[in-house]
């Protein structure tokens, strides 16, 4: 039994150690709340099942890789406009790219269309290298920062033209476009290693399909489409 003054040094102890403790731990993260909520309503619910995929969308802090005026709706079932025309995916849409692409750890992916970074630093968490090229230099420059800043260490953003691939890197295991061409470049496809998986949003205005290729051993394509989106048009950097 606790005598009355052992109780009592129990609340003064909880009231100066254990609350204050409790508060730094919410206030670290004063989006976690929302994250779990996003995690469990938009994303397990339309069946996302990959565990390592869920844990990392639960450790991924979404709402720093929007400006901040933005953070009260970097949880949200919608994309959200981070500035040079470019958006954030809806966090539904990241998983299900993430899903299509089946990231390995011992996997190097290329991204095309770095925007926020937040796509790359979820793929980071399940490959072993994520290269990525923005073609707007200040989104470069910020994803970049922003990755570094969170420990993100096996990202590599450049800034360029997307179209044009990463050919020093190539082949890679997987390449993932987050913005729409007309139809999948070719150079890209070629960069792509035997037995790896393209996800790209195709076409053109309003009218994009989802679309994954794999590449099976012998180099022979196979095409499918996982359901119509909306991305940002891939702009062409010229020659
Ligand atoms: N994956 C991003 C979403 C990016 S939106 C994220 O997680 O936030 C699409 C991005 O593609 C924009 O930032 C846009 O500037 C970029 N983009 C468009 N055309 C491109 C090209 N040809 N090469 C590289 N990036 C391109």
């Amino acid at each position: 039994m606790l005598e009355r003054h052992d109780l009592c040094r129990a609340r003064v102890f909880y009231a100066i150690l254990v609350l204050p403790l409790t508060g730094l731990l919410v206030s670290a993260d004063p989006y976690a709340a929302e994250r779990e909520r996003m995690v469990r309503e938009q994303i397990e619910s339309r069946g996302i099942r990959g565990a390592e995929l869920l844990r990392v969308l639960r450790a991924t802090p979404r709402h720093l890789f929007v400006p901040i005026a933005s953070r009260p709706m970097a949880y949200d079932d919608h994309a959200v406009p981070i500035g040079y025309g470019a958006t954030i995916s809806q966090p539904y849409i990241v998983a299900l790219m993430t899903e299509l692409l089946a990231p390995a750890k011992k996997h190097r992916v290329l991204e095309i269309g770095t925007g926020s970074g937040y796509q790359a630093a979820v793929l980071s968490q399940l490959a072993q290298r994520v290269y990525t090229i923005e073609i707007v230099p200040e989104l470069a420059e910020s994803a970049r920062g922003i990755l570094s800043d969170l420990g993100y260490r096996n990202v590599t953003v450049r800034q360029g033209d997307g179209y044009k691939g990463w050919p020093e890197q190539a082949p890679f295991d997987g390449i993932m476009l987050t913005a729409a061409p007309p139809e999948v470049p070719q150079t890209l496809i070629d960069q792509l290693a035997k037995g790896g998986r393209l996800v790209a949003p195709v076409g053109l205005g309003w009218d994009q399909e989802l679309v994954l290729i794999e590449k099976d051993a012998s180099g022979r394509l196979r095409r499918r489409s996982a359901g119509g989106v909306v991305f940002v048009p891939m702009r062409s950097g010229g020659p």
